[in-house]
């Protein structure tokens, strides 16, 4: 049944977890909504790298944004790349069309920064979709292929070498799952290496690991890394990426896999509003998390500066996205009734990182939990958001069994090889 034209039109531009709850909290409700994303899927970010490490398949972790709001009849999903918005003529300019809105919720999300670097990105790819994990995978996989064929020592050991660039949540899972690949999925799968001897290195800026945890959970999380073979070199800047080695400082470490988990920075889409905007293009928004001078437009998630209750900036985490997708949706409701808004408060239940089998830390409360309690509670977390996956409990039991019971390489496939040099 398609909405009636008479209701107000309410534009959500991204899929992801603030503007999928956006939507949520939207169905249904006296509004005609559309909701544009340049994908037809919701990605659940935070089972990514399990892609990567050939643990989860895409459509593990990817729901089609159609089937989720199939029951809410006054939600329109449209497969649409948005190009810029006019937020003083409130209109969008999408790739093939142009639309109107009578507000606007942009939920586009972030992208990497590579700090000025941007020619680093070819050859240290990020994770931030599902293309990247399987690229990621891609080159992971051959690297093991490559060196099993390589008769030269040196480039045998770049190619059994892998950087991973920033020690924040995501370098430390990688980090970790590919030490897992090495010491325990393939470690007796091949016959010329020995794939337990490659060498992984995390590679982070500051003095240690996992800044935003505490320090203790930090050197858990360190020791955790280390028993799977991670070799951990904090306070280390990288100052050159090429195809086959990453220079820190006078020092090179010749590695034919380099992924990047350093930095982020909002959509490219923030920089069409002309509005005022954070060092990482984030858009500064009001406590009702509408854009200054704007009250019909909302800004979310990783695309939005928030400044929490305690003077901080909140952090890009999925939580964030989906309480500030719940909240602009509700303030949307206010300001289209004529009625005062809510300011926003973040509700804080903790955060986690894990760092392959059974091995994780977590801060929830006042409660600091490493090895596998934490674990355990980040698998329950992860199947309590796996929303709209109809199978989120095979999923993720499924996985949880196969790495608690050292079940192999089931989906270690990849593509041809591809020569990079
Ligand atoms: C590898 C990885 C691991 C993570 N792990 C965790 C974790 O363990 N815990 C946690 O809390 N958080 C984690 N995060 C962070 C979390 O996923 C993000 O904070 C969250 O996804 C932000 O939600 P969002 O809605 O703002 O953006 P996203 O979820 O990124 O959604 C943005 C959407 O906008 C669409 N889009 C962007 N630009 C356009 C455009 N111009 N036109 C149309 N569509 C567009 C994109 O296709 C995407 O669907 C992780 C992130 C990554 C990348």
């Amino acid at each position: 049944m398609v909405p009636p034209a008479a209701l107000p039109h309410v534009v959500i531009v991204g899929g992801g977890f603030g503007g999928l709850y956006a939507a949520l909290a939207l169905a249904d409700q006296p509004v005609r909504v559309t909701l544009l994303d340049r994908r037809n899927h919701h990605l659940f970010q935070p089972l990514l790298y399990q892609v990567a490490a050939a643990a989860l398949n895409p459509s593990d972790i990817a729901t089609p944004l159609r089937s989720i709001l199939r029951k809410a009849a006054n939600i329109t999903v449209l497969l649409a790349e948005v190009e810029s918005v006019d937020l003083a003529n409130r209109r969008l300019v999408l790739d093939r069309d142009e639309m109107g809105y009578d507000a606007l919720i942009l939920a586009a999300g972030a992208s990497h920064s590579y700090f000025g670097h941007d020619e680093w990105e070819i050859f240290a790819p990020g994770l931030k979709t599902l293309e990247d994990a399987l690229e990621i995978r891609r080159r992971v996989l051959l690297s093991y292929e490559a060196a099993e064929r390589e008769h030269d020592g040196a480039e045998q050991r770049a190619l059994l070498t892998s950087v991973v660039i920033g020690g924040g949540p995501t370098g430390v899972e990688l980090a970790g799952a590919l030490g897992e690949i090495s010491r325990q999925t393939i470690a007796h799968d091949f016959r010329l290496i020995d794939p337990t001897e490659a060498r992984i290195v995390l590679v982070e800026g500051g003095s240690r690991i996992l800044q935003s945890f505490p320090e203790s959970l930090a050197r858990s999380a360190a020791d955790a890394l280390r028993r799977v073979g991670v070799e951990v070199r904090c306070d280390a800047v990288v100052t050159r990426v090429t195809a086959d080695a990453v220079w820190l400082g006078g020092e090179q470490i010749r590695a034919r896999t380099v992924l990047w988990a350093a930095g982020v920075a909002a959509a490219p889409l923030s920089r069409t509003l002309g509005v005022p905007l954070d060092r990482a293009g984030r858009v500064f928004v009001e406590r009702d998390l509408s854009i200054p001078g704007h009250p019909e437009a909302f800004a979310i998630g990783d695309l939005c500066s928030f400044t929490a209750d305690d003077g901080h900036p909140l952090p890009g985490l999925a939580p964030v996205a989906l309480q500030q997708g719940r909240m602009a949706a509700r303030n949307v409701l206010h300001h289209l009734a004529g009625e005062p808004t809510e300011g926003f408060h973040y509700r804080d239940r903790g955060s986690m990182a894990t760092i392959g089998r059974a091995a994780a830390v977590a801060v929830v409360g006042r409660l600091r939990l490493s090895g596998l309690p934490a674990w355990l509670a980040w698998l329950f977390v992860h199947i309590t958001f796996l929303i709209g996956f109809r199978n989120r409990f095979l999923v993720l039991f499924e996985w949880a069994w196969a790495y608690l019971s050292w079940q192999r390489g089931a989906r270690l496939i990849t593509g041809p090889w591809r020569s990079r040099r």
